[in-house]
């Protein structure tokens, strides 16, 4: 029987394990925590949006650059395959309003219990405490829970140690130190922006900020997001943040369902002794945090209505940079392509292949992430099945 080594117990990891030993081979788990699937737990901690009721031919473009060489995993394991695997696993699964798919537990640990019995029923061992620290040759050097250090010996590996943000979770990103593939430096994808507001800010800690469209570079996004003391939060600032991190200017639209005339229109209304900010109020109809936020960074303010106008709909945001990659809830950067082939095995180490948020892959949040991670974990399994049983 061909033995199988996966180091990572995340949901890329458990998925490769998934395929392998459904194959027949000998498979074990190597994993660097007390326990797997940190990271995943925690996904659910807000929800656990396993992926999104898409066509793939509407998921792809959300991959950008690597959906060229995503595509063949994704198309074997799309949000159709997920949902039903998840369903498989006993979890009933809704779609949201948004096409956000969710398990109706709305957490993980339910599916993880679930998928666990099912790989320990296929006679998946998992070591946890056991830490992939190097090579000895073709074979991977492991440290076991006595700090004992010990190759194993066997036929094919994968590699699926995630990111490298919440290292507390696991994913430390330490494998491009030894990896030996040409990794592209890490970077904080989905993360919220830092701000050093004004005390004027103080009142709308913890306000969200609903009906508005952000925009960095070619990156646009229509989602919410939270003010906080570290700076703005959530899906709609998650989905700019890339263009951020590339260097692009961060603008808010406060009003998106109008047009700069619309709303210089409404401010040409009689304004009386009211302050601009009660003016705001009245004819835009603007809550006490969008106000706050259009005083943070639109003053001071011009004195035509138009300019007024353009302001409200394309305020610059002065921020600090993004928050510490560790708090990401991805990371770019990672394994690049050119040093895989199709099958998702490194050219430099024949037998050895790579899944999951370790490859330098990124997406915007919505499910699109687990459903690439849970992808590329089946599509480096299959691979490794190939590789043995050619
Ligand atoms: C707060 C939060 C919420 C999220 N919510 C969602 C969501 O709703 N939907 C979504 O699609 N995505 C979500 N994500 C992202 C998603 O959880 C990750 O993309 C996914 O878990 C990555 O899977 P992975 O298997 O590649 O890596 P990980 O889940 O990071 O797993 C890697 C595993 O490898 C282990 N490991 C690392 N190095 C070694 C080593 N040297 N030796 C042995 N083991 C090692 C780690 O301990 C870890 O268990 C969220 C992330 C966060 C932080």
């Amino acid at each position: 029987m061909s033995r199988a080594a996966v180091i990572g117990g995340g949901p890329a990891g458990l998925a490769a394990a998934e395929v392998m030993a459904d194959a027949g081979l000998q498979v074990k788990v190597y994993e660097a925590k007390p326990s797997v699937a940190r990271k995943f737990l925690m996904a659910g901690k807000s929800g656990l949006n396993l992926t999104k009721a898409e066509d793939l031919s509407i998921m792809l473009p959300h991959y950008t650059d690597a959906a060229s060489w995503l595509t063949p995993a994704l198309r074997a394991w799309d949000s159709t395959a997920v949902v039903a695997w998840a369903e498989g696993l006993g979890q009933e699964m809704f779609a949201g309003s948004t096409g956000r798919v969710f398990p109706k537990a709305m957490k993980a640990s339910p599916l993880l219990r679930a998928w666990l019995r099912r790989l320990d029923g296929r006679g998946v061992s998992i070591l946890p405490r056991h830490r992939w620290v190097g090579w000895d040759g073709k074979l991977p050097i492991i440290m076991g829970p006595d700090d004992t250090v010990s190759s194993v010996d066997v036929d094919v590996v994968v590699l699926a140690c995630g990111g490298a943000s919440w290292a507390r979770l696991g994913s430390d990103g330490a494998w491009a130190d030894w990896i030996g593939a040409d990794v592209q430096p890490f970077g904080a994808a989905n993360a919220a922006v830092a701000i050093e507001w004004s005390d004027h800010m103080a009142k709308q800690m913890g306000q969200p900020v609903k009906g508005v469209a952000w925009r960095a570079g070619r990156h646009r996004s229509r989602g919410e997001a939270v003010i906080s003391h570290r700076g703005l939060e959530g899906g709609g600032v998650y989905s700019v943040s890339r263009g951020v991190r590339e260097g692009a200017t961060l603008y808010l639209d406060l009003l998106p369902d109008l047009s700069v005339d619309d709303v210089a229109a409404r401010l040409d209304r009689p304004r009386g002794k009211a302050s601009l900010a009660n003016h705001l109020r009245k004819t835009l109809r603007l809550p006490p945090p969008k106000i706050a936020l259009a005083q943070e960074w639109g003053r001071p303010w011009p004195v035509e209505t138009l300019r007024i106008a353009r302001r409200l709909k394309k305020l610059r945001i002065a921020h600090a940079g993004l928050r510490p990659i560790d708090e990401a809830i991805s990371t770019a950067g990672g394994v690049p392509a050119p040093a895989f082939d199709d099958a998702l095995m490194l050219r430099t180490r024949p037998g050895v292949f790579c899944a999951g948020e370790m490859l330098d892959w990124e997406a915007p949040t919505g499910g699109y992430l687990l459903t690439a991670c849970f992808a590329t974990g089946r599509w480096a399994g299959r691979g490794a099945v190939k590789f043995v049983q050619p």
